[in-house]
């Protein structure tokens, strides 16, 4: 029986008191582990593919729908058109006045600013109490008191600060200057300087 007790010694696993030297790195793995919990699954990484595709789709059809609003001029006509598709409501004349007054008095344009259907529910939306109030008050608290121009999105144009005075004027109206230039052109500059030492030496200005 002796020489299996021996066997059996030297194959009974080794184990060593001594410190572990690849602890540190474990506990950094294992912290690791802990900053990022969850770890996707090939189900969610798929579904997650799933949602992408179903937002570019989304994202697709907005823009779609954005262009045709831009080809559509904002009459009352094509407004109430727009409403009955968009609400759920649509039966409702005042939501149309409440549209009407977002574009004519703020220049919001049709495809620009206002760009998804839901745009068009949510500016048309009523509140309880504007369903609840009489007609007068209605039309009185949305009266479009000054209409404004659609909203432009070309740079706005400055021009020469002598204004009728530049030396480059057109009938009256300043050249326009370029980036932050304040002045059109050098000669205009130097005249403005030449203007202001006339005007602090008393005399006319020319
Ligand atoms: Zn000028």
């Amino acid at each position: 029986m002796e020489p299996q007790i021996a066997e059996q010694e030297i194959t009974m696993p080794i184990v060593f008191e001594a410190e572990d030297p690849l602890a540190k790195y474990r506990e950094q793995v294992a912290a690791e582990k802990e900053l990022k919990p969850c770890v996707m699954s090939d189900k969610a990484a798929e579904r997650l593919k799933q949602i992408n595709y179903e937002d570019k789709v989304a994202k697709q059809s907005e823009e779609k729908f954005a262009y045709a609003l831009t080809q559509i001029s904002p009459t009352p006509e094509n407004l109430a058109k727009l409403i009955t598709r968009c609400s759920d409501d649509p039966k409702n004349s005042r939501r149309l006045v409440k549209l009407l007054f977002w574009i004519q008095s703020r220049g919001w344009r049709l495809g620009h600013e206002i760009r998804l259907p839901s745009d068009i529910a949510l500016l048309s939306e009523l509140t309880a109490e504007e369903i609840e109030m009489s007609d007068s008050v209605f039309a009185a608290k949305w009266r479009v008191k000054k209409m404004v121009a659609p909203i432009s999105d070309e740079p706005e144009v400055r021009l020469c600060a002598l204004g009728r005075r530049c030396l480059r004027a057109v009938k009256g109206k300043a050249a326009p200057v370029t980036g932050k230039a304040e002045y059109c052109s050098v000669n205009c500059r130097g005249r403005a300087k030449i203007l202001a030492r006339k005007a602090s030496t008393g005399q006319m200005a020319a």
